[in-house]
């Protein structure tokens, strides 16, 4: 595996394989690697001729008071792990690389961006996620690109700015990998006190909760979305917010009558998290 951290080398790198016809894969992070990172890499890794894993802390995605400046580092670790998870390109470029002086172009998602995440965080947080995303793929001319379920709105916004902005790339969402106590792997659970790691795991057990009532045959979307309220509360959580929306839109849903997305963010200490589950009432 190579390190590259200039732009002009990773497109030598990647135009000399894409002249030979092969396939080029980019899995984007923000780098203290886990098994949810690597899960994307091990899945690109059949699928692609070229394996790129991009680290890059981005600071347009983070907003005032948010936990830039705290955001775990751990670039030789993170080289290790994704050397043996089979990536062949890890790109680190600096802040300065990516926005060179003069920089002044954002891509905003419009209303798939607005509500869940991007009503917390503010309209700049997706800005920041969609224009990174979009300039990582430029530069690694990707074929196809990976990103987990666990950041299910971050999905949706990418998937949407592709097709709106007729990008020649093909995006594969991977399942949420999880600790073996369901908790969402994020490099933000290293923040966690114990207490508050042991709190942090009712996000799973509370949409476990809701998808069971919904298998049982509740149907409607204020009772779930109640029940998964309730459900965090006796573990010691206050959400954010707790949506039941459709998986492709993000629009509220009423009543359960195909795939819905239950999505809930908490914060649990110093660590923002989010989770969320694709709820199938026909499964
Ligand atoms: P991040 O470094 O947090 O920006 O995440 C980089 C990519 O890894 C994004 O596409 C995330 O959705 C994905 N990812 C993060 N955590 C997980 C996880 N637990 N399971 C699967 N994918 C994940």
């Amino acid at each position: 595996m190579r390190t590259i951290r200039r732009v002009s080398e990773l497109r030598a790198a990647v135009c000399d394989q894409r002249a030979r016809g092969r396939r080029v894969g980019l899995v984007p992070t923000m780098g203290a690697l886990h098994a949810g990172h690597l899960s994307l890499v091990q899945r690109a890794r059949p699928e692609c001729d070229l394996v790129v894993i991009s680290l890059f802390v981005n600071p347009r995605q983070f907003g005032l008071g948010e936990d830039l400046a705290a955001y775990p580092r751990s670039e030789a670790a993170d080289a290790a792990q994704a050397e043996s998870a089979g990536a062949d390109i890890l790109f680190v470029p600096t802040a300065q690389e990516v926005y060179p002086d003069g920089f002044s172009t954002s891509i905003s998602v419009g209303d798939v961006a607005a509500p869940l995440c991007g009503a917390v965080r503010g309209p700049e947080h997706f800005a920041g996620v969609a224009t990174v995303v979009c300039k990582l793929l430029n530069m690694a001319s990707a074929d196809i690109a990976y990103f987990g379920q666990k950041d299910a709105q971050q999905s949706v916004v990418i998937r949407r700015m592709v097709r709106d902005l007729d990008m020649p790339v093909r995006i594969e969402i991977c399942p949420t990998v999880r600790e073996p106590d369901g908790l969402a792997m994020s490099s933000r659970n290293a923040y966690l006190e114990p207490e508050q790691r042991r709190r942090a795991s009712g996000l799973n057990q509370a949409l476990t909760a809701a998808e069971q009532a919904v298998a049982g045959g509740e149907r409607n979307g204020s009772r779930v979305v109640e029940l998964t309220r309730r459900q965090l509360a006796a573990h010691g959580l206050e959400p954010e917010y707790v949506e039941l929306v459709c998986p492709e839109t993000l629009h509220p849903v009423a009543d359960v009558e195909g795939p819905v997305l239950l999505a809930v963010a908490a914060q649990v200490g110093r660590a923002r998290l989010i989770d969320n589950f694709v709820i199938d009432p026909r499964k």
